[in-house]
């Protein structure tokens, strides 16, 4: 058996949180409409897009509140970009603010490098025997760089109660964690780190 994850496939980037999931063993459905919802799920990803239309979308297909209350409910899930914006300002499930297209219209997308906040517990696969990070230990390596791509990205601008910073870039939060509620500000699947997607799956995996 493996966890089943729903990936929201109104608009935007997820046939690449698809295949990243299915590459992790998951196996994958796509919600497109309210009937979908009935379907077993383990787990949901939000994609990228915009936020704006997947939100209207969520309301006229009648999938908003049956989404927000499985979300509210524990359902373990992971929100990149436009998801993160879903998350913080339309479900208001994720106690943060943040600010749509900040990272500035005229630079679009670009692609830097962060640091792993997240702890030992997730490792980079492809540097799995050197990533694995215990702050402060004497000798012991940092966890290997997350690749970041952000395209007309939501900045994070501060953080509520109970939420923990997962990735930063020039100390500033772009990952987030709130307790079941994982958020980027960045586009994971477009890059070949899965530890984002390992966070998701991590309480999961244990019960299958
Ligand atoms: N700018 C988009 C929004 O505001 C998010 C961009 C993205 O998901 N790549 O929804």
């Amino acid at each position: 058996m493996s966890p089943t994850i729903a990936v929201l496939a109104l608009q935007g980037a997820f046939i690449e949180h698809e295949q990243r999931l299915q590459s992790l063993g998951c196996t994958t459905i796509e919600l497109r409409q309210a009937a979908d919802l009935a379907r077993p799920f383990d787990g949901l990803v939000l994609p990228g897009g915009e936020s704006t239309v997947q939100a209207k979308l969520l309301h006229d297909l009648g999938m908003f509140e049956p989404l927000r209350e499985r979300i509210t409910e524990g359902l373990p899930t992971l929100g990149t970009c436009a998801g993160l914006i879903l998350l913080a300002d339309h479900f208001r499930t994720l106690p943060v603010t943040v600010r749509r297209n900040a990272y500035g219209r005229q630079l679009g997308s670009f692609h830097a490098e962060g640091r792993w906040e997240g702890g030992a517990g997730a490792t980079k696969p492809s540097a799995a025997t050197n990533a694995e990070s215990r702050p402060g230990a004497h000798g012991a390596s940092t966890p290997a760089p997350v690749p970041l791509t952000f395209i007309r990205a939501p900045r994070i601008e501060a953080l509520g109660s109970d939420v923990e910073p997962l990735v930063t870039l020039n100390d500033a939060p772009v990952a987030v964690r709130h307790h079941n509620q994982i958020a980027a500000a960045f586009h994971p699947e477009l890059d070949d780190d899965s530890r984002l997607y390992e966070a998701l799956l991590a309480p999961l995996k244990r019960a299958y």
